[in-house]
């Protein structure tokens, strides 16, 4: 076979942290087929291709963000027609995450459309947390900006998880948020790191990045100190008022070719088919298992945008041949 021979000793699954952009660069340029069947690879080495791990995720207190991410529906700064609410009471999140865990789902994932929480409602969540630990399912949650007692306050609670995504490259971050840098959020991945926390790591394709931003994304996440347990890509799904909702819709192969060098770069993470798969044929997300990506998240709704319904997740997963993964 003359398939090209490019920086093959990197590709045996090997867990690392050098990895330089070139590398990160050549593996974006392979022939498609090269590129899957070699991020396909990767994965039987460290996983079973069979297995997806299903969380759910719940907006527990959506809208009205002083953050201003060009993508997001709950900022603040757009009109978007989301309406800004208080933080939801503990039992009602609590009954969510019990129906969350009968329809099948083994992590339960929280979003607070906050810059960083507060210490009152902090407090609440270790609450929301202790409770989805009690129900025997794994707990993650997303609040902001952390600092390093915070982390520590919520891994007493029994925290699994924190999410926090660097959303894209260093050079393009800029455009997509003013109100925060990229040292902010390398800042709270480290308090999370530094509580014992696991890691939820990830970005977004289709914000008008040039291909060299996925590439420094990628490059971004697969050297971090250690790599995140999950790295959830998104599709962007976009949200009329926001301001990357006028460009050109996402690709679908170029989003596969994201989700194969991710998997490729951080061989044993988890790597999440996220937001974005309403606006993705089962054609795309089949590609999507195929390069690696052994994570989704299912109920009607991501947060404020539309997600597939169970129904159709399931049918999808038996016609695939896949299954739910256990805790
Ligand atoms: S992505 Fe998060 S931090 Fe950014 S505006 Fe939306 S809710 Fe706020």
């Amino acid at each position: 076979m003359n398939a090209p021979a490019a920086d093959a000793r990197f590709h045996d699954g090997t867990v690392r942290h050098d990895w330089t952009r070139e590398e990160v660069r050549n593996l974006f340029a392979l022939p498609f087929a090269e590129l899957i069947y070699r991020a396909h690879s990767v994965h039987r080495a460290h996983f079973n291709p069979r297995d997806v791990q299903i969380s759910t995720l719940l907006s527990i207190k959506t809208g009205g963000c002083p953050e201003d991410c060009a993508y997001c529906p709950q900022s603040a700064a757009y009109d978007t027609g989301v309406k800004a609410e208080k933080l939801m009471d503990v039992d009602a999140v609590l009954a969510d995450a019990k129906a969350a865990k009968e329809a099948g789902a083994t992590r339960f994932c929280m979003g607070a459309a906050w810059r960083s929480p507060k210490d009152k409602d902090l407090d609440a969540v270790c609450r929301m947390v202790e409770g989805v630990k009690a129900l025997g399912m794994e707990s993650c949650v997303t609040l902001g900006m952390l600092t390093a007692p915070q982390a520590a306050k919520l891994k007493g609670a029994g925290l699994d998880y924190y999410n926090h995504n660097l959303d894209t490259s260093p050079e393009y971050y800029g455009e997509i948020i003013t109100t925060r840098t990229y040292q902010d959020r390398l800042d709270t991945l480290s308090h999370v790191r530094g509580a014992g926390i696991h890691v939820c790591c990830g970005g977004i394709v289709g914000m008008g990045e040039r291909a060299e931003d996925r590439v420094g994304m990628i490059h971004a996440l697969c050297t971090l100190p250690a790599h995140p347990e999950s790295v959830p890509i998104n599709m962007l799904v976009q949200v009329v008022g926001t301001p990357v909702s006028k460009g050109q819709a996402p690709d679908a192969l170029e989003f596969v070719r994201t989700i194969a060098v991710a998997r490729l770069t951080m061989p044993k993470s988890m790597v999440r088919l996220s937001a974005g798969r309403e606006d993705m044929s089962d054609e795309a997300q089949a590609l999507c298992f195929f390069a690696g990506a052994n994570s989704i998240f299912y109920g009607p709704k991501l947060l404020t945008t539309p997600n597939p319904n169970e129904h159709h997740d399931h049918a999808l997963l038996d016609r695939l041949g896949m299954r739910p993964m256990a805790v």
